[in-house]
């Protein structure tokens, strides 16, 4: 089965006339936890279906829509980078701190088969390619040629997160297909639907992006946020005891956290509002307005810093101490925190 979602309107139409115009290639980009990959796969489907609703979507019964969701589809592939073994990457529970391996060029060379051969079907071919700032640059250059000179009746779909981070050369070769949350209150509607409670602070927490919200409401360690918040900001609680109370919150969640407080105590001196942790507002509002700009500033970049080491710290406990230790002498103006980075 594939889906799209509503905030994917407006893009589902940008797509669909691109093909119908004989695009070869569609750049699908846009922030994390806007369902773009479900996107892209909607769209090959849609491609590949031979009978097709009149908005575009596939029709789900037809020999090729079977063979897509059996997975045994001839003239459809999905390149990705190799699944990640390493334990260490995920238990950090942030997945955007999660470093994903490359799609090497040995991968983009395996679609040649696809290229080569004529199609199954007189539909074509699809093949996405996600995240495509995943490609290395061997891979991107080998892909590169594919675009340049496309085999006839094959459609490249490329899914990112961080466009500006493909190979210029690739980009140009591709039409851009944006996906946007234009309208929140879409979201929210559409997440109120799917049981959410608050979707209003699902998606503040979540940047703005409603599979995360999703992600955030479903997973019991978000639970833990107000309390860890609270005892921070409200309760001034002692460090060491934070770190004791907090030992199996992971140090990357915990982190991930303390860099979106930070932000929301310097943003709200600026903006007179916080954009993640809403619920707080106003005890965000009372703590921001006692403390040093500058140094929270600095607190801040120094969380952002630790985002490289927080999924391998050498010792978990010592690093939830440090980080609640550096808010605490945030908070009371220590002067010996300002020697750090
Ligand atoms: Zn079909």
């Amino acid at each position: 089965m594939t889906r799209t979602y509503p905030w994917h309107a407006e893009s589902w139409r940008i797509a669909q006339s691109a093909l119908a115009r004989g695009a070869h290639a569609l750049l699908i980009a846009g922030a994390p936890g806007l369902a773009k990959a479900d996107f892209a796969r909607a769209l090959a489907a849609s491609h590949l279906c031979v009978s097709r609703d009149t908005h575009g979507h596939a029709c789900g019964v037809c020999e090729s829509c079977h063979w897509l969701s059996a997975g045994t589809h001839p003239d459809f592939a999905v390149v990705e980078p190799p699944p990640d073994d390493d334990e260490g990457g995920r238990r950090g529970g942030a997945a955007s701190a999660v470093r994903k391996k490359a799609i090497g060029v040995d991968q983009i060379r395996g679609l040649s088969d696809l290229l080569g051969i004529t199609a199954h079907r007189d539909a074509g071919k699809v093949i996405i390619v996600q995240p495509a700032d995943a490609l290395n640059p061997a891979a991107s250059n080998a892909l590169l040629k594919s675009l340049e000179e496309p085999p006839p009746g094959i459609v490249f779909l490329l899914v990112s997160d961080r466009p500006a981070l493909l190979l210029a050369t690739v980009r140009s070769r591709c039409q851009s297909v944006p996906i946007h949350l234009r309208d929140s209150a879409m979201a929210s509607r559409w997440l109120k639907e799917q049981g959410m409670e608050r979707p209003e602070l699902g998606l503040a927490l979540s940047g703005g992006a409603p599979l995360e919200a999703i992600a955030i409401a479903t997973n019991p360690v978000w639970a833990r946020r107000p309390e860890l918040l609270r005892e921070l900001v409200v309760n001034a609680t002692d460090p060491i005891r934070m770190a004791e109370v907090f030992r199996d919150l992971a140090p990357a969640q915990a982190l991930s956290w303390l860099q979106k407080l930070t932000y929301d105590l310097v943003f709200v001196r600026l903006c007179s509002r916080v954009r993640y942790n809403v619920d707080l507002s106003g005890e965000i509002e009372r703590l921001a307005s006692r403390l040093d700009p500058i140094r929270l500033t600095r607190l801040h970049r120094r969380y952002v810093s630790l985002q490289r080491i927080a999924n391998h710290p050498l010792n978990a406990r010592l690093f939830l101490e440090q980080m609640f230790i550096e808010f605490s002498r945030m908070r009371e103006g220590d002067a010996s925190m300002d020697g750090t980075k």
